[in-house]
């Protein structure tokens, strides 16, 4: 198989109570992990079998797609997530959200605005242009930014799989609680780089 579910970079329980064990066994060792079994069927008679994840999102689509941008935004959304106040950011990337937002107080506002917004299943990003500036970006069911080679730093799931178990149909508690277990540190490493995260790199065998 060519590529394989991610280790997480914490313990299944470390999230809670924001979000509960019970979530990430569900929501990581079992959607996250069908999108990657079935991207791993749906390559084995592709051109782009021996390719990157994220070439794979570029030049695909149908339902090769769909397992394959899903099996990346999860891999991404794993990594932009750490136990509650263990991660800070750059002075450079709170620089960036001012700029960009006025403070990173109206960034949250508006992350949490556009999360809200988002009608049916789909991702809210925080997305870095070329210059630095960033905005946020909502995309529909499996799209993301990556397939248009733009530079994601930061994303929250919205499909209801992301959430019901802890919040049942409270979208609007779940973006609250969310900005508390931001991995700030990992957010910043993305603004700063300003490339695409490799997640090939932790999910190749
Ligand atoms: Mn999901």
């Amino acid at each position: 198989m060519p590529f394989t579910l991610p280790k997480l970079p914490y313990e299944q329980h470390a999230l809670a109570p924001v979000m509960s064990k019970e979530t990430l066994e569900y929501h990581y060792g079992k959607h996250h992990k069908t999108y990657v079994d079935n991207m791993n069927k749906q390559l084995e008679d592709s051109p782009l079998k021996d390719a990157t994840l994220e070439e794979i999102v570029r030049k695909s689509s149908g339902g090769l797609f769909n397992n394959a941008a899903q099996a990346w935004n999860h891999t991404f959304y794993w990594y932009s997530l750490a136990a509650n106040g263990e991660s800070q950011m750059s002075s450079g990337l709170e620089r960036a959200l001012k700029d960009s937002f006025g403070s990173k107080e109206k960034f949250a506002e508006e992350f949490h605005a556009q999360g809200l917004a988002n009608f049916g299943s789909g991702w809210t990003w925080l997305v870095r242009d070329k210059a630095g500036k960033l905005s946020v970006v909502n995309t529909s069911n499996a799209d993301t930014p990556v397939a248009k080679g733009e530079v994601p730093i930061l994303v929250v799931d919205v499909w209801e799989h992301a959430y019901y178990i802890d919040y049942r149909n409270a979208r609007k508690d779940f973006l609250t609680n969310f900005q508390r277990i931001v991995n700030w540190k990992f957010v910043s490493e993305r603004y700063d780089s300003g490339e695409i995260f490799s997640c090939t790199r932790l999910m190749r065998a």
